[in-house]
């Protein structure tokens, strides 16, 4: 047995150890040391993975050789980096500790598209998607706040808090839901803002983190035909707000702002003299709410449990599982 050379590098087994005390002796063991032959035929298989735009593991993502995404290559250059230096990032360390560990870890996979887009995590196929043509600032961003996603699922939540299950028969209300989820939405913009901070404003290409709103003409329901301030695009430097409002400012941008829907080039689409616009996050949670959330409920519950006796029976608590956003 040895560890295969020029594969994994050096930084990822100094993590692994440093996740393990961090977590707990007990949490599972990660199987990065193999006959060295093999390895190398893996790489391959998912290296043609990789690229073929098929879905891979997260084992497997840090098996990529250097140079196929930027995204290990900045997670293996800050772990090899000391602190100060422009390429560490320790939010982006964690970022990656927390994928590993988590209980259903095995179960996260991540796809790189060929697209401009800026992709979403899908729940129900616990699948990160990676717009593989974007900025490597952006992909390294928008995969963390994804990777946030993938990696807390408020479980205890809204399944397993004594508090639900005993006064509503375990279902948390639509207040409750949209608590969480808004919570998790704000923490998975506050990941990104601080990968921000720590690495990618320093690259090259990098813009400011931002989300294009709509911004109402002051003048709506006062139009004289042609002359009126008409709705524009609003592009908000989200770092900023974080830097002087917190997490509060971002609660608030996101509960009250529209987002608007963009092309496959990142571009506003125009309706008429203003703009096409996405659902906000609060009308999303409502319908998540009614159309997934209830009906799925005994369902995800039992999961919700299996996954908790996975994390007690690596020597966790119970209280780690809530305070930890599992
Ligand atoms: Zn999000």
């Amino acid at each position: 047995m040895e560890t295969a050379k020029g594969t994994i590098s050096k930084g990822i087994s100094d993590d692994i150890s440093q996740s393990r005390n961090l977590i707990s002796q007990k949490s599972e063991s990660y199987n990065f040391v193999k006959d060295s032959s093999d390895v190398v035929d893996e790489n391959e298989e998912i290296l043609t993975k990789w690229n073929a735009a098929q879905p891979i593991t997260i084992k497997e993502f840090l098996r990529l050789k250097p140079g196929v995404s930027p995204i290990i290559d900045a997670y293996r250059n800050s772990l090899a980096s000391e602190v100060n230096s422009s390429d560490k990032s320790p939010t982006l360390e964690h970022v990656f500790i927390r994928l590993q560990n988590c209980p259903w870890s095995d179960e996260i996979k991540i796809v790189r598209n060929k697209s401009n887009e800026q992709k979403d995590y899908n729940p129900a196929t616990m699948t990160i998607e990676i717009g593989g043509n974007l900025s490597v600032p952006r992909q390294i961003e928008t995969f963390a706040h994804e990777a946030y996603h993938a990696s807390h699922r408020d479980l205890f939540k809204l399944y397993l808090n004594p508090v639900l299950i005993q006064n509503k028969n375990g279902v948390a209300t639509l207040d409750e839901y949209r608590n969480a989820r808004f919570g998790a939405e704000v923490k998975a913009f506050e990941i990104e803002i601080k990968i921000n901070q720590e690495l990618t404003s320093k690259m090259e290409g990098s813009n400011p983190i931002t989300m294009a709103v709509l911004k109402k003409s002051p003048l709506a329901g006062f139009q004289i035909q042609g002359i009126w301030e008409k709705d524009t695009v609003a592009l908000p430097n989200l770092r900023k707000l974080y830097e002087s409002q917190g997490i509060s400012g971002l609660w608030r941008f996101l509960r009250d702002e529209k987002p608007v829907r963009l092309d496959a080039n990142g571009k506003a689409i125009r309706q008429g003299d203003s703009y096409q616009t996405e659902t906000s996050y609060g009308e999303r949670y409502d319908k998540q709410y009614k159309d997934w959330y209830v009906p799925n409920f005994n369902a995800e519950r039992s999961i919700a449990e299996q996954m908790r006796q996975k994390f007690l029976g690596r020597g966790h608590t119970n209280s780690e599982f809530e305070d930890w956003g599992y």
